[in-house]
């Protein structure tokens, strides 16, 4: 019988076979059929430290037989209190407020959401919402309403709200991204500029240089613009820093973590926020309390696995080896240096990836599925995005299983027309 599952994007009328995993263990997944794959885009971006960490799984454990479900509005439990604390420990002053939800687009919705009320309960109401071109926050209808337009959101572009948009800072072009920035905080109605630091990761991974990334923040911050950080993929090493923020030395006044935060274990996110936007909310008048929730906002045993993700950040080594996959990574492409089939060779931190040379382009080019068909044929996860291939492997992962990584890339492009 046909299986009832209806796959997120995926098309079924494709008739591809979808592989099913019965257990993971580090950088590796292995299937029914009895293949041992490697997961090179852990798992969708969100397996840092491997798949089934010890310490992660003795936490679940643990915490599955105190408290699994708790409701949170007004109500709270130790592993949140110590997980929000561990937060405002660990990441920089002065995001002191921790606000807890379950994915990384509802971590988006709570921080337009916090911008919108700031503004409005300061007696200045803003509406307006900037964001970078090619960005990518989330599925949700305000999560795409900040998002790069296209095939993915055609169909329900009636219901997206309007937002001003700056151009992608490339190379030769970060003033024109700058001046749109300026032009548009001028105007005195934005209430934030949302954007990925560093790294574009739905829209391409495309990568732009630290120093505009601080200039973007010091224009909002001048017209009193709230700059929002959506270190959702970017955040726990990733960029080869532990927020990719770090490297422009900016502090931002909302700050979304979700994928790294439980070390890809379980759903969970947090969008933190400075005192002024706690402040704007706190008083002893109901109606200006902050208007979110959901079901299983900070869910005790998510909150249990970020504490020992949090706690293997501050005990254990994570840097070093964030630093060692950052050299191979580079080594692996240099392997790949002057192959005509590839361009726009790029790395940022963990993060590697280049663009298929071929005339058929875009998310919708039939090179990707074929692209993806060979790599798992190599029993290879990787899942390029349109004509781009990228590698974003847990940090765990073994220097052969990368070399295989690299190997299958190097076979599959030589195939390229
Ligand atoms: C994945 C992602 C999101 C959405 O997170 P979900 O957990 O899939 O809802 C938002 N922003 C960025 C930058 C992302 O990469």
């Amino acid at each position: 019988m046909r299986s009832p599952v209806w796959h997120p994007f995926h098309q079924h009328g494709l008739g591809e076979e979808i592989p099913l995993v019965t257990h993971a263990d580090g950088a590796v997944l292995f299937t029914a059929d009895g293949r041992r794959v490697v997961d090179a885009i852990s798992s969708w971006w969100v397996t840092t430290h491997g798949h089934c960490h010890p310490r992660i799984m003795a936490a679940i454990r643990q915490q599955s037989e105190q408290l699994d479900q708790l409701i949170f509005a007004g109500w709270t439990h130790q592993p949140a209190e110590d997980l929000a604390r561990a937060l405002v420990a660990m990441m920089p002053r002065p995001l002191d407020y921790v606000f807890f939800s379950d994915s990384g687009s509802t971590s988006v919705e709570v921080a337009l959401k916090m911008a919108l009320g700031f503004h409005t309960h300061r007696g200045d109401p803003r509406h307006r919402i900037v964001v970078m071109e090619h960005s990518y926050h989330g599925d949700t209808i305000g999560g795409m309403s900040v998002g790069a337009r296209g095939v993915f959101n055609r169909a329900y572009a009636s219901l997206l709200f309007d937002v001003a948009t700056v151009p992608f800072p490339s190379a030769g072009k970060e003033q024109a991204c700058l001046d749109a920035l300026e032009r548009i905080c001028a105007q005195g109605d934005t209430a934030a500029f949302i954007v990925e630091p560093l790294l574009l990761g739905a829209g391409g991974m495309l990568i732009y240089p630290a120093h505009i990334l601080a200039e973007m923040r010091k224009i909002c911050g001048v017209h009193g613009v709230l700059f929002i950080a959506d270190e959702v993929m970017t955040a726990w090493g990733r960029t080869g820093t532990l927020l990719a923020c770090e490297q422009a030395g900016i502090v931002p006044d909302i700050l979304c973590l979700s994928k790294g935060l439980t070390g890809g274990s379980l759903p969970l996110a947090v969008t933190m926020a400075t005192p002024p936007i706690y402040e704007s909310h706190y008083s002893p008048d109901r109606s200006r309390q902050f208007f979110h929730s959901s079901s299983y906002t900070a869910n005790p045993i998510a909150c249990a696995a970020a504490n020992a993700n949090l706690a293997i950040w501050r005990e254990e080594p994570v840097l070093d080896r964030i630093r060692l996959l950052q050299q191979r990574q580079a080594d692996a492409l240099g392997g790949l240096e002057g192959n005509g089939k590839i361009a726009n060779v790029r790395q940022l931190g963990t993060v590697t990836a280049m663009d298929a040379v071929s005339p058929s382009e875009g998310y919708l080019s039939d090179l990707a599925p074929a692209l993806k068909a060979a790599f798992s044929a190599r029993s290879i996860l990787l899942r390029p995005l349109g004509n781009t291939i990228y590698v974003m492997p847990p940090f765990c992962i073994e220097a052969e299983d990368l070399a295989a990584t690299y190997q299958a890339i190097g076979e599959v492009i030589a195939l390229l027309a």
